[in-house]
């Protein structure tokens, strides 16, 4: 596979105490930038939402999906996103143009845009009942946020480091890594990992210099037998919103209000708010609706 490409790999360490998960989401990243039109800040927080919830996405042991809701009361009014085990993931923001000056050091503002209270709540669709798990915002910077999430809502030490990187209004490069220690690990792993993770360079940093998802996990995990697991994974931004979908939701707004987009529009304009593309509906089909 293309080292340019978008794609996920996971690995072990340590005989299996420690497992990582490392995704490039450049590609998607930027997509998601364009299909809603989005200023840097904005992109930025997407697309470290995006890349944050593919990562916990991998750490499922059973398929299927999973929604993240950052309802941080900063100015861009939440972030919602929808990932899938099988690699696709799509989402949006309140406020896509939503632009700050950036940073002292450079870097874009996502927390000052996120903000720093207010709430993260995952939720899980795993075949049985949905369940979901909420805990507050810690830095609204997304990393911390989910990294906070897994601690106190899973109970599982983390790291969660999230890079993204927006040059001349487009994404050059996104993706992250998370670090987990299994329940057996012990404090000698506990405190070797905290330091090789404490010395890591950054994730935009490590993905600038070229260095693969393997080599990031390789320097992630410095000092540990690292053994990479042989899937590697595609990840894309894919939408599965479809003409069915939108019926259904034209249909629920009830007999009254269809007839008037009848009469007044003669058709029914229908945005998906994840993708951002624009389903019509004619006029026959309407009809048939209420028929
Ligand atoms: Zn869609």
């Amino acid at each position: 596979m293309s080292t340019l490409q978008d794609h996920l790999i996971k690995a072990t360490a340590a005989g299996g105490r420690i497992r990582a998960v490392a995704v490039r989401t450049t590609a998607l990243a930027d997509e998601a930038r364009r299909r809603h039109k989005m200023a840097p800040t904005a992109a930025a927080a997407l697309g470290k939402a995006l890349t944050g919830t593919l990562l916990l996405a991998a750490t499922l042991r059973k398929s299927g999906r999973l929604n993240v809701r950052v309802a941080g009361k900063g100015p861009l009014g939440g972030i919602f996103v929808d990932a899938g085990t099988d690699g696709t993931v799509r989402g949006y923001v309140g406020y896509p143009e939503l632009d700050l000056p950036p940073r002292d050091n450079g870097q874009l503002n996502v927390g000052g845009a996120v903000g720093n209270t207010g709430f993260i709540s995952v939720t899980y669709d795993l075949g049985r009942q949905p369940y979901t798990g909420t805990v507050s915002m810690v830095s609204g910077e997304l990393a911390e946020d989910f990294t906070a999430y897994l601690a106190n809502s899973e109970q599982i030490p983390s790291a969660v480091s999230l890079g993204i990187f927006v040059e001349a209004g487009e994404v050059k490069s996104a993706g992250g890594l998370l670090v987990q220690l299994m329940p057996d690990a012990g404090d000698e792993i506990a405190e070797r990992l905290e330091e090789s993770i404490r010395s890591m360079p950054s994730f935009t940093a490590m993905e600038k210099e070229g260095l693969s998802l393997t080599a990031i996990l390789e320097k992630a995990l410095a000092g540990f037998q690292v053994d990479i697991l042989e899937e590697d994974q595609t990840v894309q931004f894919a939408c599965h919103c479809d003409t069915r979908r939108v019926l259904d939701a034209i249909r629920v707004l009830g007999e009254a209000e269809i007839r008037d987009m009848i009469l007044t529009d003669g058709q029914a304009e229908v945005r998906c708010h994840f993708c951002n593309d624009l389903h019509i509906v004619p006029k026959e089909q309407l009809e048939q609706l209420v028929s």
